[in-house]
Protein backbone atom coordinates (compact mmCIF):
# COMPACT_ATOMS: atom_id res chain seq x y z
CA UNK A 1 0.00 0.00 0.00
CA UNK A 2 0.98 3.61 -0.72
CA UNK A 3 0.25 5.86 2.26
CA UNK A 4 0.32 9.63 1.51
CA UNK A 5 0.88 12.17 3.98
CA UNK A 6 -0.10 15.76 2.61
CA UNK A 7 0.55 19.19 4.34
CA UNK A 8 -2.46 20.30 5.83
CA UNK A 9 -4.32 23.45 4.60
CA UNK A 10 -6.63 24.71 7.13
CA UNK A 11 -6.43 28.04 8.94
CA UNK A 12 -4.19 27.35 12.29
CA UNK A 13 -4.14 23.61 11.47
CA UNK A 14 -0.66 22.86 12.97
CA UNK A 15 -0.91 18.98 13.53
CA UNK A 16 0.51 16.22 10.50
CA UNK A 17 -1.57 13.34 10.34
CA UNK A 18 1.22 10.54 10.74
CA UNK A 19 4.30 11.42 13.30
CA UNK A 20 7.33 9.56 12.66
CA UNK A 21 6.80 6.76 15.09
CA UNK A 22 3.38 5.78 13.32
CA UNK A 23 4.92 5.85 10.10
CA UNK A 24 7.92 3.50 10.98
CA UNK A 25 5.12 0.95 12.20
CA UNK A 26 3.93 1.14 8.74
CA UNK A 27 6.91 0.98 6.87
CA UNK A 28 8.00 -1.93 9.04
CA UNK A 29 4.83 -3.35 7.39
CA UNK A 30 5.88 -3.15 3.98
CA UNK A 31 3.80 0.13 3.14
CA UNK A 32 5.51 3.17 1.30
CA UNK A 33 4.86 6.17 3.09
CA UNK A 34 5.12 9.42 1.06
CA UNK A 35 4.95 12.83 3.18
CA UNK A 36 4.94 15.71 1.56
CA UNK A 37 8.13 18.05 2.32
CA UNK A 38 7.06 20.47 5.45
CA UNK A 39 4.26 18.56 6.52
CA UNK A 40 5.58 17.98 9.74
CA UNK A 41 7.35 21.44 10.16
CA UNK A 42 4.63 23.24 12.04
CA UNK A 43 4.40 20.33 14.64
CA UNK A 44 7.92 20.08 14.62
CA UNK A 45 8.79 16.95 13.03
CA UNK A 46 11.00 17.07 10.55
CA UNK A 47 11.69 15.79 7.17
CA UNK A 48 14.75 13.96 8.21
CA UNK A 49 12.55 12.62 11.20
CA UNK A 50 10.51 11.26 9.08
CA UNK A 51 13.32 9.91 6.39
CA UNK A 52 14.81 8.23 9.26
CA UNK A 53 11.56 6.12 9.85
CA UNK A 54 11.83 4.85 6.52
CA UNK A 55 9.39 7.65 4.85
CA UNK A 56 9.96 8.82 1.04
CA UNK A 57 10.12 12.63 1.16
CA UNK A 58 7.59 13.81 -1.75
CA UNK A 59 6.01 16.72 -3.86
CA UNK A 60 2.25 17.37 -2.89
CA UNK A 61 0.90 15.70 -5.91
CA UNK A 62 2.83 12.30 -5.09
CA UNK A 63 1.39 12.58 -1.58
CA UNK A 64 -1.81 12.77 -2.70
CA UNK A 65 -1.33 10.44 -5.47
CA UNK A 66 -0.93 7.59 -2.60
CA UNK A 67 -3.59 4.66 -2.43
CA UNK A 68 -4.68 5.62 1.23
CA UNK A 69 -4.16 9.31 2.21
CA UNK A 70 -4.20 10.41 5.72
CA UNK A 71 -5.23 13.98 6.72
CA UNK A 72 -5.93 15.75 9.50
CA UNK A 73 -8.63 18.01 8.48
CA UNK A 74 -9.91 16.72 5.29
CA UNK A 75 -8.74 18.15 1.91
CA UNK A 76 -9.18 21.20 0.52
CA UNK A 77 -10.19 21.68 -3.63
CA UNK A 78 -6.31 21.38 -4.73
CA UNK A 79 -6.20 18.55 -2.55
CA UNK A 80 -9.43 16.50 -4.11
CA UNK A 81 -8.14 17.45 -7.76
CA UNK A 82 -5.33 15.48 -6.99
CA UNK A 83 -6.17 11.81 -5.66
CA UNK A 84 -5.84 9.05 -7.15
CA UNK A 85 -9.06 6.98 -8.43
CA UNK A 86 -10.47 4.61 -5.50
CA UNK A 87 -8.17 6.71 -3.29
CA UNK A 88 -8.84 5.94 0.86
CA UNK A 89 -8.99 8.91 2.68
CA UNK A 90 -8.28 9.21 5.90
CA UNK A 91 -9.36 12.33 8.55
CA UNK A 92 -11.17 14.18 10.75
CA UNK A 93 -14.28 14.59 8.19
CA UNK A 94 -16.91 15.77 10.92
CA UNK A 95 -19.46 13.93 8.65
CA UNK A 96 -22.55 14.81 10.81
CA UNK A 97 -21.37 18.55 11.50
CA UNK A 98 -21.34 19.43 7.84
CA UNK A 99 -21.90 17.08 4.68
CA UNK A 100 -19.51 19.08 2.60
CA UNK A 101 -16.54 17.42 2.93
CA UNK A 102 -17.80 14.01 2.89
CA UNK A 103 -20.04 14.81 -0.21
CA UNK A 104 -16.81 16.20 -1.89
CA UNK A 105 -15.13 13.15 -1.51
CA UNK A 106 -17.62 10.75 -2.65
CA UNK A 107 -17.56 12.95 -5.99
CA UNK A 108 -14.23 11.93 -6.71
CA UNK A 109 -14.73 8.77 -6.20
CA UNK A 110 -12.80 7.98 -2.98
CA UNK A 111 -13.32 5.64 0.12
CA UNK A 112 -13.69 7.88 3.28
CA UNK A 113 -13.00 7.25 6.93
CA UNK A 114 -14.03 9.59 9.47
CA UNK A 115 -12.02 8.86 12.00
CA UNK A 116 -14.17 10.59 14.67
CA UNK A 117 -16.68 7.52 14.03
CA UNK A 118 -14.83 4.95 14.99
CA UNK A 119 -16.62 2.67 17.76
CA UNK A 120 -16.25 3.36 21.53
CA UNK A 121 -15.11 -0.85 21.68
CA UNK A 122 -12.34 -1.94 23.52
CA UNK A 123 -10.96 -4.11 19.99
CA UNK A 124 -10.96 -0.18 18.53
CA UNK A 125 -9.77 1.73 21.52
CA UNK A 126 -6.23 2.46 19.63
CA UNK A 127 -8.10 3.26 16.61
CA UNK A 128 -9.86 6.04 19.05
CA UNK A 129 -8.87 9.47 17.56
CA UNK A 130 -11.79 11.39 19.04
CA UNK A 131 -10.35 10.13 22.59
CA UNK A 132 -7.13 11.26 21.77
CA UNK A 133 -7.97 15.01 20.70
CA UNK A 134 -10.26 14.78 23.44
CA UNK A 135 -7.46 14.59 25.72
CA UNK A 136 -5.70 16.90 24.24
CA UNK A 137 -8.60 19.61 24.44
CA UNK A 138 -9.28 18.78 27.89
CA UNK A 139 -5.61 19.15 29.33
CA UNK A 140 -5.44 22.41 26.99
CA UNK A 141 -8.88 23.72 28.29
CA UNK A 142 -7.30 23.65 32.06
CA UNK A 143 -3.90 25.76 31.07
CA UNK A 144 -5.88 28.41 29.24
CA UNK A 145 -8.17 29.01 31.93
CA UNK A 146 -5.57 29.23 34.61
CA UNK A 147 -3.66 31.98 32.37
CA UNK A 148 -6.98 33.78 31.79
CA UNK A 149 -7.61 34.13 35.27
CA UNK A 150 -6.48 36.86 37.45
CA UNK A 151 -5.71 35.31 40.82
CA UNK A 152 -3.32 31.76 41.18
CA UNK A 153 -4.80 27.92 40.51
CA UNK A 154 -2.47 26.81 43.69
CA UNK A 155 -3.26 27.75 47.83
CA UNK A 156 -0.21 29.26 48.01
CA UNK A 157 1.95 30.48 52.01
CA UNK A 158 3.68 32.61 51.20
CA UNK A 159 5.86 35.92 52.94
CA UNK A 160 3.15 38.22 51.27
CA UNK A 161 0.32 36.21 52.91
CA UNK A 162 -1.97 32.82 51.98
CA UNK A 163 -3.73 32.53 48.54
CA UNK A 164 -6.81 30.73 48.63
CA UNK A 165 -7.21 28.36 45.89
CA UNK A 166 -9.02 28.56 42.53
CA UNK A 167 -12.06 26.49 42.54
CA UNK A 168 -12.71 24.86 38.95
CA UNK A 169 -15.89 22.98 37.77
CA UNK A 170 -16.11 21.19 34.80
CA UNK A 171 -19.48 20.50 32.96
CA UNK A 172 -19.66 17.28 30.65
CA UNK A 173 -17.09 14.63 32.14
CA UNK A 174 -16.25 12.47 29.32
CA UNK A 175 -12.49 11.99 27.78
CA UNK A 176 -11.74 16.41 27.39
CA UNK A 177 -13.90 16.60 31.11
CA UNK A 178 -12.08 14.27 33.04
CA UNK A 179 -8.63 15.47 31.45
CA UNK A 180 -9.79 19.29 32.13
CA UNK A 181 -10.08 17.88 36.00
CA UNK A 182 -7.15 15.89 36.13
CA UNK A 183 -5.37 18.89 34.94
CA UNK A 184 -6.86 22.04 36.68
CA UNK A 185 -6.15 19.56 39.79
CA UNK A 186 -1.91 19.38 39.10
CA UNK A 187 -2.38 22.85 39.12
CA UNK A 188 -3.68 22.65 42.60
CA UNK A 189 -7.26 23.87 42.05
CA UNK A 190 -9.97 22.66 43.81
CA UNK A 191 -12.17 20.62 41.38
CA UNK A 192 -15.90 19.51 40.60
CA UNK A 193 -17.14 18.05 38.03
CA UNK A 194 -20.64 17.36 37.22
CA UNK A 195 -22.58 14.74 34.04
CA UNK A 196 -25.94 13.88 33.25
CA UNK A 197 -24.67 10.28 32.88
CA UNK A 198 -24.59 8.53 36.60
CA UNK A 199 -21.59 6.39 36.05
CA UNK A 200 -19.05 9.81 35.46
CA UNK A 201 -19.84 10.18 39.20
CA UNK A 202 -16.74 7.61 39.91
CA UNK A 203 -14.78 8.72 36.97
CA UNK A 204 -15.20 12.37 38.18
CA UNK A 205 -14.20 11.39 41.98
CA UNK A 206 -11.28 9.02 40.36
CA UNK A 207 -9.31 12.29 39.25
CA UNK A 208 -9.82 13.79 42.60
CA UNK A 209 -12.44 15.98 41.81
CA UNK A 210 -15.95 15.87 44.13
CA UNK A 211 -19.35 15.25 41.89
CA UNK A 212 -21.90 18.05 41.91
CA UNK A 213 -25.38 17.80 42.72
CA UNK A 214 -27.78 19.08 40.96
CA UNK A 215 -30.89 20.94 42.77
CA UNK A 216 -32.87 18.47 40.60
CA UNK A 217 -34.16 15.18 40.03
CA UNK A 218 -32.78 13.28 36.60
CA UNK A 219 -33.26 9.76 35.49
CA UNK A 220 -29.48 8.48 34.26
CA UNK A 221 -28.85 10.05 30.72
CA UNK A 222 -26.65 7.47 29.68
CA UNK A 223 -27.47 5.52 26.25
CA UNK A 224 -26.79 1.71 25.35
CA UNK A 225 -23.23 3.50 23.79
CA UNK A 226 -22.48 4.96 26.77
CA UNK A 227 -23.00 8.71 25.18
CA UNK A 228 -25.65 10.86 26.69
CA UNK A 229 -28.84 11.27 25.57
CA UNK A 230 -30.56 14.65 25.27
CA UNK A 231 -32.76 15.88 28.03
CA UNK A 232 -36.28 16.83 27.83
CA UNK A 233 -37.49 19.98 27.09
CA UNK A 234 -38.81 20.61 30.72
CA UNK A 235 -35.58 18.82 32.20
CA UNK A 236 -33.25 21.11 30.43
CA UNK A 237 -34.64 24.15 31.30
CA UNK A 238 -34.98 22.93 35.28
CA UNK A 239 -30.97 21.86 34.84
CA UNK A 240 -29.57 25.33 33.32
CA UNK A 241 -31.77 26.93 36.97
CA UNK A 242 -29.81 24.08 38.89
CA UNK A 243 -26.84 24.84 37.24
CA UNK A 244 -27.14 28.76 37.43
CA UNK A 245 -27.06 28.17 41.23
CA UNK A 246 -24.04 26.60 41.89
CA UNK A 247 -22.44 28.50 39.08
CA UNK A 248 -21.38 31.80 41.76
CA UNK A 249 -19.14 28.82 43.50
CA UNK A 250 -16.43 28.51 41.30
CA UNK A 251 -13.69 30.75 39.59
CA UNK A 252 -12.91 28.96 36.48
CA UNK A 253 -15.97 26.56 34.65
CA UNK A 254 -15.31 24.67 31.76
CA UNK A 255 -17.98 23.29 29.63
CA UNK A 256 -17.79 20.35 27.33
CA UNK A 257 -21.11 19.06 27.08
CA UNK A 258 -22.25 16.91 23.79
CA UNK A 259 -24.79 14.66 22.30
CA UNK A 260 -23.66 13.32 19.36
CA UNK A 261 -24.84 14.56 16.04
CA UNK A 262 -26.94 17.06 17.97
CA UNK A 263 -25.94 21.02 18.41
CA UNK A 264 -24.35 21.33 21.92
CA UNK A 265 -27.41 21.48 24.66
CA UNK A 266 -27.30 25.69 26.24
CA UNK A 267 -26.16 24.34 29.74
CA UNK A 268 -24.94 28.47 31.11
CA UNK A 269 -27.31 31.92 29.28
CA UNK A 270 -26.88 34.91 30.20
CA UNK A 271 -28.47 35.10 33.53
CA UNK A 272 -26.09 32.54 34.97
CA UNK A 273 -23.17 34.49 33.38
CA UNK A 274 -24.22 37.23 35.51
CA UNK A 275 -24.75 35.58 38.26
CA UNK A 276 -20.46 34.66 38.42
CA UNK A 277 -18.05 36.88 40.16
CA UNK A 278 -16.65 38.90 38.04
CA UNK A 279 -12.95 37.67 36.76
CA UNK A 280 -14.04 34.43 36.32
CA UNK A 281 -13.53 32.31 33.32
CA UNK A 282 -15.33 29.82 31.11
CA UNK A 283 -14.02 27.98 28.81
CA UNK A 284 -16.43 26.39 26.21
CA UNK A 285 -14.87 23.50 24.71
CA UNK A 286 -18.54 23.05 22.68
CA UNK A 287 -18.00 25.93 20.77
CA UNK A 288 -17.56 24.00 18.11
CA UNK A 289 -21.03 22.70 17.92
CA UNK A 290 -22.71 25.78 18.89
CA UNK A 291 -21.58 25.83 22.33
CA UNK A 292 -23.04 25.20 26.01
CA UNK A 293 -22.73 28.93 26.88
CA UNK A 294 -25.19 31.12 25.01
CA UNK A 295 -22.55 33.81 25.11
CA UNK A 296 -20.05 32.03 23.43
CA UNK A 297 -18.84 32.71 20.38
CA UNK A 298 -16.55 30.28 18.18
CA UNK A 299 -12.82 30.88 18.22
CA UNK A 300 -13.57 34.61 19.85
CA UNK A 301 -13.21 35.93 23.57
CA UNK A 302 -15.71 38.05 24.74
CA UNK A 303 -16.35 39.43 28.21
CA UNK A 304 -19.77 39.31 29.78
CA UNK A 305 -20.60 40.73 32.66
CA UNK A 306 -16.65 40.80 33.98
CA UNK A 307 -16.66 37.20 33.12
CA UNK A 308 -13.97 35.98 30.09
CA UNK A 309 -15.73 33.02 28.05
CA UNK A 310 -13.33 31.72 25.18
CA UNK A 311 -14.81 29.34 22.60
CA UNK A 312 -11.88 27.76 21.20
CA UNK A 313 -12.55 25.18 18.19
CA UNK A 314 -8.94 23.78 17.80
CA UNK A 315 -7.54 23.42 20.66
CA UNK A 316 -5.74 20.06 19.63
CA UNK A 317 -3.83 21.86 17.11
CA UNK A 318 -2.32 24.23 19.54
CA UNK A 319 -0.23 21.38 20.88
CA UNK A 320 0.59 19.78 17.44
CA UNK A 321 3.57 17.99 18.44
CA UNK A 322 1.81 15.21 20.86
CA UNK A 323 -1.52 15.69 19.15
CA UNK A 324 -0.23 14.64 16.02
CA UNK A 325 1.88 11.68 17.67
CA UNK A 326 -1.45 11.00 18.81
CA UNK A 327 -4.04 11.12 16.14
CA UNK A 328 -1.01 9.60 14.02
CA UNK A 329 -0.74 6.77 16.05
CA UNK A 330 -4.72 6.12 15.75
CA UNK A 331 -4.44 5.95 12.10
CA UNK A 332 -1.61 3.46 11.94
CA UNK A 333 -3.59 1.39 14.07
CA UNK A 334 -6.49 1.56 11.66
CA UNK A 335 -4.41 1.09 8.69
CA UNK A 336 -2.70 -2.13 10.07
CA UNK A 337 -6.33 -3.18 11.60
CA UNK A 338 -6.80 -3.66 8.34
CA UNK A 339 -3.79 -4.72 5.47
CA UNK A 340 -3.18 -8.10 4.97
CA UNK A 341 0.14 -9.85 4.25
CA UNK A 342 0.03 -8.83 0.46
CA UNK A 343 0.08 -5.49 2.01
CA UNK A 344 -3.79 -4.50 0.46
CA UNK A 345 -6.47 -2.80 2.79
CA UNK A 346 -9.19 -5.01 3.38
CA UNK A 347 -12.47 -2.78 4.60
CA UNK A 348 -15.11 -5.01 4.93
CA UNK A 349 -18.07 -3.51 4.96
CA UNK A 350 -19.66 -6.43 7.82
CA UNK A 351 -15.91 -5.52 10.44
CA UNK A 352 -17.97 -3.15 12.39
CA UNK A 353 -15.20 -0.75 13.09
CA UNK A 354 -15.28 -0.47 9.03
CA UNK A 355 -18.77 -0.18 9.32
CA UNK A 356 -18.81 2.87 11.93
CA UNK A 357 -15.89 4.65 10.37
CA UNK A 358 -16.33 4.28 6.25
CA UNK A 359 -18.64 7.01 5.63
CA UNK A 360 -18.15 6.88 1.97
CA UNK A 361 -17.36 4.00 -0.37
CA UNK A 362 -15.65 4.06 -3.82
CA UNK A 363 -17.79 7.04 -4.44
CA UNK A 364 -21.27 6.02 -2.38
CA UNK A 365 -22.17 7.97 0.95
CA UNK A 366 -22.78 4.57 2.58
CA UNK A 367 -23.26 6.06 6.14
CA UNK A 368 -26.70 5.70 7.37
CA UNK A 369 -25.86 8.30 9.85
CA UNK A 370 -24.57 10.53 7.51
CA UNK A 371 -27.10 9.16 4.90
CA UNK A 372 -29.89 10.93 7.22
CA UNK A 373 -28.13 13.83 8.12
CA UNK A 374 -28.43 14.49 3.57
CA UNK A 375 -31.73 14.02 3.45
P1 LIG B 1 -18.82 13.67 24.58
O1 LIG B 1 -17.69 14.50 24.09
O2 LIG B 1 -19.81 13.14 23.61
O3 LIG B 1 -19.65 14.51 25.67
C1 LIG B 1 -18.98 15.03 26.79
C2 LIG B 1 -19.74 14.76 28.06
O4 LIG B 1 -20.87 15.62 28.13
C3 LIG B 1 -20.30 13.33 28.20
O5 LIG B 1 -19.75 12.77 29.38
C4 LIG B 1 -21.79 13.55 28.31
O6 LIG B 1 -22.41 12.61 29.20
C5 LIG B 1 -21.87 14.95 28.85
N1 LIG B 1 -23.17 15.61 28.66
C6 LIG B 1 -23.99 15.61 27.59
N2 LIG B 1 -25.08 16.38 27.83
C7 LIG B 1 -24.95 16.91 29.07
C8 LIG B 1 -25.72 17.78 29.88
N3 LIG B 1 -26.88 18.26 29.45
N4 LIG B 1 -25.25 18.10 31.10
C9 LIG B 1 -24.08 17.60 31.55
N5 LIG B 1 -23.29 16.77 30.84
C10 LIG B 1 -23.72 16.43 29.62
O7 LIG B 1 -18.25 12.50 25.48
P2 LIG B 1 -17.01 11.57 25.21
O8 LIG B 1 -15.82 12.12 25.87
O9 LIG B 1 -16.95 11.30 23.76
O10 LIG B 1 -17.45 10.27 26.00
C11 LIG B 1 -18.73 9.69 25.79
C12 LIG B 1 -18.82 8.32 26.41
O11 LIG B 1 -17.97 7.41 25.74
C13 LIG B 1 -18.40 8.26 27.86
O12 LIG B 1 -19.27 7.36 28.51
C14 LIG B 1 -17.03 7.72 27.82
O13 LIG B 1 -16.65 7.10 29.04
C15 LIG B 1 -17.18 6.73 26.71
N6 LIG B 1 -15.91 6.37 26.10
C16 LIG B 1 -15.63 5.05 25.91
C17 LIG B 1 -14.43 4.67 25.31
C18 LIG B 1 -14.11 3.23 25.07
O14 LIG B 1 -14.75 2.39 25.63
N7 LIG B 1 -13.16 2.91 24.23
C19 LIG B 1 -13.54 5.64 24.92
C20 LIG B 1 -13.85 6.99 25.11
C21 LIG B 1 -15.05 7.34 25.69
Amino acid sequence: LTIGVPRETAPGEARVALASDAARRLVRKGCEVRVEQGAGERAFISDADFEAAGCHIVDRAEALASGAVCTVSGLDASGLDGLASGAVVLGLLRPLDDTTAVEALAARGATAVAMEMVPRTSRAQRMDALSAMSTVSGYRAALLAAFRLPQFFPLLTTAAGTVRPARVLVIGAGVAGLQALATARRLGAITAGYDVRAAAREQVESVGASFVELDMETADQEDAGGYAKALAEDEAARQVEALAKVLPDYHVVITTALIPGRAAPVLITARGVAGMRPGSVIVDLAAANGGNVEATRADEEIVASGVTVLGPTNLAAEMPTHASEMYGRTVAAFLLEFLDDEGTLNLDPEDEIVAGAVVARDGEIVHPRVLAALA
